[in-house]
Formats: structure tokens, sequence, C-alpha cells
């Protein structure tokens, strides 16, 4: 008889969530991170009494009823609204596209007009089908903002060309025809209040944990110290990287407290021109409303040699989904390991997301018993 039913590598949202159900459920779960925190990229470290989002800034959101009630349950989240704000050169402009945008631009007023104006712009062009991420811009929103406001961040993101991006990284665009600075479309939208790791803390209440504890440095014995393994890990390192490693787009932050109050006016501003090195601002405080006498900003950079960094957005080209298929094969026959969350299934999930995903997991997982 093993002292864990359940052996959870990650105490990330989806391992912590999957935590969190099995434990209610009576099972006895033992948690592992080989960071020195809990959460994963979710995690906040509190400086100047300030939450710091530490692997970039985490806004909830979701249309799910259910999905909100249950994050709910472990603090009370804020109003907090996503409306970043574009600086092209010191110009500033609301994203995403909406009638503020166009009237900032162009002096547009109603709906009609910002319409004609787009058409105009992209009359002369005749671009049919969009080849490639430039056209793609450039017929959903013209010349003007896809100079100002597209092109140069997207090349500073990607470290590509626009012309060489595939069309649907940016299918879905925002634009909208009304005065509406929300970024997102969701029911639901807010920060923790107390921050995320309330949340995580609240999951993972009652399982044993513990960090500093990197699954590979004991693979063997870690495998049987539980009846069953839940891996949220990269899963090509789990097969050791047999078939090649699958990329990552990465970023870099640099942290810089100012002893003033008030940094930038709002918790995200994006660097659309291409001169400036970094891609984002964050003024962490906006988040929560906070009125503490400093301010953290956190300016974030873009990663040219992802391989050693902070494996953050998959890359998911035909390339890697290949490499990808294979790996999922050899998951597909473990009978005693369950493969979730965002670096094992090597697939961008939002918090919300992941989250529904660990929950239709372990529940499948209650049933199979
Ligand atoms: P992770 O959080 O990565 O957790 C995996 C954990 O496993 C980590 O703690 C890691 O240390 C641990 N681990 C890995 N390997 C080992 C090992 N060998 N041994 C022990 N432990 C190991 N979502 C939103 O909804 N809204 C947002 O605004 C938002 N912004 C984002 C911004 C950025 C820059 C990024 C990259 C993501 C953003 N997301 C956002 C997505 C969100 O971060 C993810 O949905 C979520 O964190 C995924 O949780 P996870 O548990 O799958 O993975």
């Amino acid at each position: 008889e093993k002292k864990y039913d359940y052996l959870i590598v990650g105490s990330g949202l989806f391992g912590a969530t999957f935590a969190h159900e099995m434990t209610k459920a009576g099972k006895k779960c033992l948690v592992i991170d080989k960071r020195d925190h809990t959460g994963g990229n979710i995690h906040c470290k509190k400086i100047e009494d300030i939450n710091v989002h530490w692997y970039g800034a985490h806004i909830f959101h979701t249309n799910d009823k259910f999905l909100w009630d249950f994050v709910n349950q472990f603090t009370d989240f804020n109003r907090y609204t996503n409306s970043p704000i574009a600086n092209y050169k010191g110009e500033l402009y609301n994203l995403p596209f909406n009638m503020n945008t166009f009237y900032s631009l162009w002096g547009t007023k109603t709906p009609k007009e910002a319409k004609e104006e787009i058409a105009r712009q992209i009359k002369h062009l005749n671009i049919g089908e969009p080849q490639n991420l430039e056209e793609q811009a450039l017929k959903l929103v013209g010349t003007d903002i896809y100079e100002k406001l597209i092109k140069h961040y997207t090349e500073k993101q990607w470290g590509k060309k626009a012309t060489a991006l595939p069309a649907f990284i940016i299918k879905r665009l925002p634009v909208r025809f009304t005065y509406d600075n929300n970024y997102f479309n969701d029911k639901y939208q807010g920060i923790p209040i107390g921050g995320f790791n309330k949340v995580i803390d609240g999951l993972l209440a009652g399982c044993d944990l513990r960090l500093n504890t990197d699954f590979f440095d004991n693979k063997s014995e870690w495998l049987n110290a539980a009846e069953k393994i839940v891996y949220t890990g990269k899963i090509d390192a789990y097969y050791d990287y047999r078939f090649g490693e699958l990329e990552y787009r990465s970023l870099r932050y640099e942290l810089e407290v100012h002893d003033t109050e008030n940094y930038q006016g709002n918790a995200v501003m994006n660097f659309t021109d291409a001169e400036t090195p970094y891609t984002r601002v964050y003024e962490h405080k906006h988040f929560e409303f906070g009125t503490q006498p400093k301010t953290v900003i956190t300016k974030e950079y873009p990663v040219k040699d992802a391989q050693n960094a902070e494996p953050y957005y998959p890359v998911n080209d035909e390339k890697n989904m290949h490499i990808l298929k294979k790996y999922q094969d050899l998951a597909s026959k473990e009978e005693k390991v369950i493969f979730g969350g965002r670096l094992a299934e090597y697939r961008y999930y939002d918090m919300h997301q992941v989250i529904a995903s660990a929950l239709l997991k372990s529940k499948n997982e209650l049933k199979n018993e």
C-alpha cells in the first residue's frame, strides 16, 4: 500500500486544481514543484506591498459562470477590466482597436465614418485571401493601424517579419465599432483580491507539498511514490527529448521600483514602435487599484534564443506538432501517468481553460475508479 494516491508534479493551476478535487474526494495527494514557490506562472511576489505578477501579467476572464464561481470560492475578485494603452513614439491609443482608437487616429466619430476610412485605406491594396500576417492585418484594420499599432509590435514579439508570419496568428484580432476599451469579450473578469496566490493556496489546502523538488532528480523513485502520477511539466522532458525538443517562444522581464505613487496611470502599456526594445510595461498596483506610496513596474522583452529561457508560448507549427504527436502516442499508452496543463499538453491555455481541463480530468479519474 502506497502512502499517496496521487503524486502531482507541478503546483501550477492544473496541478493545484487536480489536487483540490482529489483531496475533496478523500484521496491523499503529494504535490511537488521544482520552483521555490507554488502557483506556476500565476505566482505573485509581494514587493513594496504590491502583488507583482512574476511571470507576466495575468487577468482572469471567462464566460463560464461555473468556473467564475469556482475561483471565487477562494477569494472575491475585483472589478479590474483589461484596457491596455498603445504607445507609438509617444502617441497614445486605446486598445483593443475601437471607436476611441479610430477617433484619435482619424477624428472619425461614427462607426460608418470609421468603416469608410478603413475601406478607403485598403481599397488600392487588392488583398484577396491573405497570405501572411501583414495582409491579414491590413485587410482587417487598414494601413494606419497596421503601421502604428501592429507591424513593429508583432515583429518585435516574434523576431520575424510580418510578411513571414502566418495569417492565422491575427485572425481573431479584436476590432470593435463601439466606444468600448474592454480588451476581453467575456462576461466575467477580474483579479483575485489579495492576489493569485490566494487561489493557489486555497486549491492546495489539505494536500502535502514539497518545493524545490525536481521530478527528474529522482524519477524512478517518484514513479513509485504514489498509485498514480499527474505530470504537468514538459512532455518532451518526460521522455528525455528522444524525438527532439519542442520549441517555445519566451519573454524576459526587468523589474523596476519607482519612488512615485503612479508611474504610467494604467496596468498595461504596449510599446508598438520598432525602436523601443521592450514590448510592454506593466504597472502592477493598477491590477488591484493600489494606493501604495511606491510603484513596481515590469518591462517585458522578447527573447531571441528561447531554448534556454522560461518556456512561455508553444510554437504550434507543423514541425512541432509532428514531434508532439510522437510524444502523445507514448503518453496515451501510460497506465499510471496522467498528462495535463500547458507544458504536458504543449498547448496555450488561458487560466479558466486550464482549470476546466483539470476539473474534467479529475472527474473522469474518479468516475473510472
Ligand atoms: P504552469 O503554471 O507552468 O505550472 C507547471 C508547474 O510545473 C510549474 O510550477 C513548474 O515549476 C512545475 N514543473 C515543471 N517541471 C517540473 C519538474 N520536472 N519537477 C517538478 N515540477 C515541475 N491566462 C489567462 O487566463 N489570462 C492572462 O492574462 C494570462 N496571461 C498570460 C501571460 C503570459 C506571459 C503567459 C505565458 C501565460 C498567460 N496566461 C494567461 C496563461 C496561464 O499562465 C496558464 O493558463 C496557466 O499558468 C497554466 O497552468 P499550468 O499548471 O498548466 O502550468
